[in-house]
């Protein structure tokens, strides 16, 4: 490695250390529903995981998944253009349009590669795209990747957005997009959709909304919270998150659909889904209606968590949801609170910058069915007693 790099890399690293947001990998084995086992062999009950309805372990999608890998094997040996458009595949799409309602859904390999390869497909330098000050980072890699011109609107503040949309009219662009996301996946709070599409619609804008964290969860059946709405041009899920399993899926037009097999680069130049997975997903698809009571106890227990962290003077930013952040501030104390809830048997992650704006460290609390309303309690209550020794 020449010295260059080699000087960078070691910067870089050290820099993050020193600030204390150095990232490292640590394992975990799942346990049960709500538990997993931790690095020295500890049970620590999960407070991280976004299989939100406890199903990435249910005997329907691992039945489904073996199934599907004897039939068709574990690869699709290419992309779905070339020899991977397995009938499954389609089946699948088929079953997902049906169940959102939609003309048509193309699945793709992953949120993240939905997100940066979707808006490049349509949006160049002579465009315009509009971004939550939240929004993922798929979708702002996403929007750089297009070329077009950026602008990021206060979070969920639609007077901001319209101004800035009253000020596009000045200028001549090819295209103009809003992009959010429903549920927003730090802060646990949602947008207002029927807010957006009218905005949407007012200044001749396009709409792309990013359902990842409340598919599943909200909306009739889990159908998310874009359903039951005017659909937006781009309504895009994953199914790593409450559907138990792994990829992601944009649900649209038909004519769309047609437009992104020719033009969306992550769908056109990746391997397809593997059976395997494309079994899970389907079988979480058909859980999907069954799931009201492990949709209930996740609202109840969302709602428990909430209610106690608020009348204990903690800032949960606005959650309205089963992700809930306590913003802390400092990276250290973040961490150090993340650490001690770890000697007491819980696993809750510390997130810092650059995943959240600066000073905007927290604990991301998600909340699962799973979880029992003693889980909580304990989780609640070693919060408090952390707080009253270090804050
Ligand atoms: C998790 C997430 C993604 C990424 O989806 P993957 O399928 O995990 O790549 C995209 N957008 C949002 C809002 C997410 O929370």
């Amino acid at each position: 490695m020449n010295k260059n790099l080699r000087n960078f890399i070691e910067s870089s690293l050290h820099t993050r250390e020193k600030d204390f947001k150095l990232r490292t990998l640590r394992s975990v084995h799942p346990l049960d529903e709500a538990s997993v086992i931790g690095v020295e062999g500890k049970k620590l009950i999960n407070f991280c995981s976004n299989d939100y309805l406890g199903i990435a372990r249910h005997p329907k999608l691992a039945g489904r998944s073996q199934k599907y890998i004897s039939e068709w094997g574990s690869s699709s040996s290419s992309s779905r253009l070339i020899t991977g458009n397995q009938e499954i595949a389609e089946k699948l799409e088929q079953k997902l349009a049906d169940f959102f309602e939609v003309e048509a859904c193309l699945i793709l390999n992953t949120g993240y590669q939905a997100n940066t390869s979707i808006l490049p497909a349509f949006a160049d330098r002579n465009s315009l795209v509009l971004l939550d000050k939240k929004c993922h980072n798929s979708l702002i890699s996403g929007a750089v990747l297009s070329g077009a011109e950026r602008l990021r609107f206060r979070h969920n503040d639609y007077s901001h957005l319209d101004h800035l949309l009253q000020k596009s009219e000045k200028k001549k662009y090819n295209q103009k997009w809003i992009i959010s996301e429903s549920v927003f996946s730090m802060d646990g709070d949602r947008s207002d959709i029927t807010k957006l599409s009218e905005l949407a619609a007012e200044y001749d804008a396009n709409l792309y909304i990013d359902d990842a964290h409340a598919l599943g969860v909200f909306g009739e059946a889990g159908r998310g919270l874009v359903y039951g709405n005017a659909l937006p041009e781009i309504w895009v899920g994953t199914f790593g998150k409450a559907f138990g399993s792994f990829g992601a899926f944009v649900a649209c037009s038909s004519q769309m659909k047609q437009y992104l097999i020719n033009f969306c680069g992550g769908f056109i130049y990746s391997t397809a889904l593997p059976p395997g997975v494309l079994g899970s997903i389907e079988a979480a698809l058909e859980l999907m209606p069954t799931l009201e009571e492990e949709r209930a106890r996740l609202a109840s227990n969302s709602e428990y968590l909430r209610n106690c962290l608020l009348e204990n003077d903690f800032d949960i930013a606005g959650s309205a949801s089963h992700i809930i952040p306590v913003v802390i501030g400092e990276e250290q104390k973040t961490l150090e609170l993340s650490l001690y809830l770890e000697n007491h048997g819980f696993l809750v992650s510390a997130i810092r910058p650059p995943t959240v704006e600066p000073k905007g460290s927290r604990l991301r609390i998600s909340i699962q069915a799973g979880h029992k309303r003693e889980h909580i309690e304990a989780l609640m209550e070693h919060i408090s007693k952390w707080k009253k020794i270090n804050l």
